[in-house]
């Protein structure tokens, strides 16, 4: 304002020494020259900043004098405006790229339990379409009748287990609803699949065990107690000797037990090292001997030995991987048959440790299962040779620790071959080079 005054006053100054000079009407016209200017740039100045107004992100016009005044603090506040905004929008950029990467899913409803956002987990877990579903009610979405309960409630202390059937595969998700912001909800969903899998596995492996040791406890209890109960002279020294091989027997069955869950436990928590070179062929030869005393000369044993072949790896775990498939060749197959051990190295590098027999074999939808834990074909038949039904449980854990495979090819009746096959990685050739790297038949 003051600076179009000052404006008007030197036009005036100006009108009336040129009206002193040249006379009154020459003063006035200038006067009201300096006027009709002054409009002018005005008017000219006015419709610039209509053409920037409607561009506001462009730098504003030029400007001189008063106008300067004007426009200089609403630029300036235009300005700080943008750059908090910019701010604004990164942070919002980063809350959502952190939700996006939260290893849960999440989304937020509006009051009326209708979806807002959710994070792509989240999406996965519930089969949502960002797109689609939003504005949609979570209730519709989600149809499973105690998801409807729990989302109708008032407050939410527990999270919800809902098992999900999403393309022939069934889930298990735990969800937990939150109220939070002006009546808005959260709700954060984990998938406790595998965790709740494990869960009922050790369930499952607990009450095995426990119906495992069972058996051989009541038997050897009721023959305790038999024992304890009768009269001296009400048994013979043979019928009381019987007894006692029978306890003896329930007590091995035991200990071996206790034996392969220890193993198990140890291959499970020991950490898998590097390995040192294991001599293969020794340990097959000193699992051959200890069979061959199982077999008490009732079975044919041929033997192809290649003495040049070793593995890296755990000698112990190899030990009882290797001679675990030569205890059950023996076990399997009936007096008269033939066990064939080979070990060789492949064309590609590996080596392959075969126990082929001609025993009862498997049918093939149990062979899958052999490697389950307590898993046996004929329970009884198990039992009466001292086998454990953790075996085979044991042997797949060894070869997997050993990047090896665990080949299982069967015909009831006709008999069963398995085999490890390691991986060339694995395979080392000793030193010494034995005598009969032919082989032999024992
Ligand atoms: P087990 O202690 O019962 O032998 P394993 O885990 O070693 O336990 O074997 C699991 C089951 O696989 C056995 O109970 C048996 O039914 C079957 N099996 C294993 N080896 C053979 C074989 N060579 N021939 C036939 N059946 C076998």
């Amino acid at each position: 304002m003051t600076k179009t005054l000052v404006s008007i006053a030197l036009w005036a100054l100006g009108g009336w020494l040129l009206g002193a000079w040249l006379g009154a009407a020459t003063g006035w016209a200038v006067f009201a020259l300096g006027l009709l200017a002054m409009v002018l740039a005005s008017g000219l100045q006015l419709s610039r900043i209509a053409r920037w107004v409607r561009n506001i992100d462009d730098p504003p016009p030029p400007s001189i004098g008063p106008w300067d005044e004007v426009l200089a603090p609403i630029y300036r506040k235009l300005k700080q405006n943008r750059l908090d905004l910019q701010e604004r929008s990164r942070n919002f950029q980063r809350a959502l790229l952190a939700a996006e990467a939260l290893p849960d899913g999440a989304l937020t409803l509006a009051p009326d339990k209708s979806l807002l956002w959710c994070n792509q987990t989240a999406a996965d877990h519930l089969g949502l379409d960002q797109g689609q579903d939003r504005g949609h009610s979570i209730l519709n979405i989600i149809r499973a009748p105690e998801f409807a309960r729990y989302a109708r409630q008032d407050s939410w202390d527990k999270p919800l287990i809902l098992h999900l059937n999403r393309g022939g595969q069934t889930r298990t998700l735990m969800l937990h609803l939150a109220p939070y912001g002006v009546g808005q909800f959260l709700m954060v969903t984990r998938d406790i699949t595998q965790i709740e899998r494990l869960e009922n596995t050790r369930k499952d492996f607990v009450a095995n065990v426990s119906h495992e040791m069972r058996t051989p406890l009541t038997v050897l209890s009721g023959f305790v107690e038999t024992l304890l109960d009768l009269p001296e002279e009400a048994i013979s020294a043979e019928q009381r000797r019987h007894y006692l091989e029978l306890m003896a027997q329930q007590a091995h069955n035991m200990q071996a037990l206790v034996a392969d869950l220890l193993t198990l436990s140890s291959l499970e928590t020991t950490p898998n090292g590097p390995g040192t070179p294991v001599p293969v062929p020794a340990l097959i030869r000193t699992a051959l001997t200890q069979c061959q005393a199982l077999s008490k000369g009732q079975h044919r044993f041929e033997v192809r030995v290649d003495d040049t072949l070793q593995v890296i790896g755990q000698d112990s775990e190899l030990s009882s991987a290797l001679s675990n498939l030569l205890t059950n060749a023996v076990r399997y197959t009936p007096a008269g048959g033939t066990i064939t051990v080979t070990w060789e190295r492949r064309p590609d590098g590996g080596a392959r440790y075969q126990v082929r027999d001609t025993g009862i074999g498997i049918a093939p939808d149990d062979i899958p299962r052999l490697t389950e834990r307590f898993f046996r074909v004929d329970r009884g038949r198990s039992r009466a040779t001292g086998g454990t039904g953790l075996g085979l449980a044991i042997t797949k854990h060894v070869v997997l620790r050993h990047q090896a495979a665990l080949d299982i090819a069967s015909t009831p009746g006709a008999g069963s071959a398995f085999s490890i096959v390691f991986p060339a990685a694995r395979v080392g050739a000793a030193a010494v080079r034995a005598a009969d790297p032919e082989g032999h038949a024992a």
